[in-house]
């Protein structure tokens, strides 16, 4: 109820997940520094000694307060539902609009996005609802539904449904497009987790660590909706929404390489999505009128779907444990300063 509405500005909804202690972060005795109270407000605690657990001591605290903060015993169809549904709905009005989740690598972006098989995360239960409010309209017959799943890597840009050669951005009359990219039509949920997951493993894997996705990679999956209805003057139109949910690169690089001269970071190459996203997300804020949309592949892909008349959603996912303190503490500074727009 007390939810801001998601009206005709460029609003920005920003939401924080705490996800569930690891084992591996109990066995090492790790502590929980991160509180929920009242659905909204996050407590960070730093504790004096985070090598010594037998003298931890509570060192200072800061509190946060955000649309709505997720405990570790939230759901994925409460995340769902709380961040994204009403994106859903105004797709279906031909508007288009974006989640992001952002975090920590190891923070649970991928969980809530993505999820597994058994729990389905915002990807896929944004999908189902789409064909379930279809399917209530009189004239569902009327609606193409749309799917496309990237990968942005370096700057390359990459099908994660058609693996292969990398993709070139041009602009043509719609916006920016990746040229060649797969246009999955999908009729029913039934086929999207499996389409998903398999789209997932197509990843770009660090060279070192062969079986798990690279931080550094962003995926970007694009639901498009395209439906006829008749204007004022009873013509027939054609709408298209579109809805962007982005699991994003892993935070801490981008943090690592934004103290690094501009130099290293053109070669290093790294995370230049990342940081061009904070740019635009920051220009956003200070309600700039040029937003530098240009300066990265991310942001040129998401154009029509940050700013403007767009909704976006940012999940900042938080592990509990005191040894993700630092990177917990960026994570809510940066959600912080995004949730000004
Ligand atoms: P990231 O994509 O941010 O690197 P993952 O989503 O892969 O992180 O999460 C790291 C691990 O924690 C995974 O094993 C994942 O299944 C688990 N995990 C993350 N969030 C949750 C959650 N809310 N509930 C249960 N397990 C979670
Ligand atoms: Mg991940």
């Amino acid at each position: 109820s007390e939810r801001p509405s998601l009206g005709g500005g460029s609003r920005i909804l920003v939401f924080v997940r705490l996800r569930p202690m690891a084992k591996k972060e109990k066995e090492v005795g790790s502590r929980c520094c991160v509180r929920i109270v009242n659905r909204r407000d996050v407590y960070l605690t730093e504790f004096a000694n985070e090598n010594d657990y037998l003298r931890l001591k509570r060192l200072r605290g800061r509190h946060f307060t955000f649309d709505a903060s997720f405990p570790d015993s939230t759901t994925q169809q409460e995340v769902y539902s709380t961040t994204t549904s009403e994106l859903v709905e105004a797709v279906l009005q031909g508007r288009n609009g974006s989640v992001f989740c952002y975090g920590a690598t190891g923070a649970g972006k991928t969980y809530t996005m993505l999820g597994t098989m058994d729990n389905p995360g915002v990807m896929v239960l944004a999908i189902k609802d789409l064909f379930s409010k279809i399917r209530q309209r009189s004239c569902d017959g009327n609606h193409v539904v749309h799917l496309s799943y990237l990968e942005v890597y370096n700057e390359t840009v990459r099908d994660l449904l058609a693996p292969g050669r990398p993709l070139v951005l041009r602009e043509d009359k719609q916006g920016i497009v990746a040229a060649g990219l797969t246009q999955y039509r999908a009729y029913s949920t039934d086929e999207v987790m499996a389409l998903l997951q398999q789209g997932n493993q197509n990843r770009t894997t660090e060279p070192t660590r062969v079986n798990e996705t690279s931080s550094r990679s962003h995926a970007i999956l694009q639901v498009m909706v395209e439906y006829r209805v008749k204007d004022d003057a009873k013509n027939v139109v054609n709408r298209v929404g579109k809805l962007s949910l982005i699991d994003l690169a892993g935070s801490e690089r981008a943090l690592a390489t934004d103290q690094r001269t501009l130099r290293s970071l053109e070669g290093a190459n790294i995370n230049r999505s990342l940081l061009a996203l904070s740019s635009c997300i920051n220009a956003l804020v200070e309600g700039k009128k040029h937003i530098p949309y240009r300066n990265s592949k991310l942001t040129q892909l998401l154009k029509d779907s940050l700013g403007g008349s767009c909704n976006t959603v940012m999940i900042a996912n938080v592990s509990p444990s005191n040894l993700s303190f630092g990177e917990t503490q960026n994570t809510l500074h940066w959600a912080d300063r995004a949730k000004e727009i």
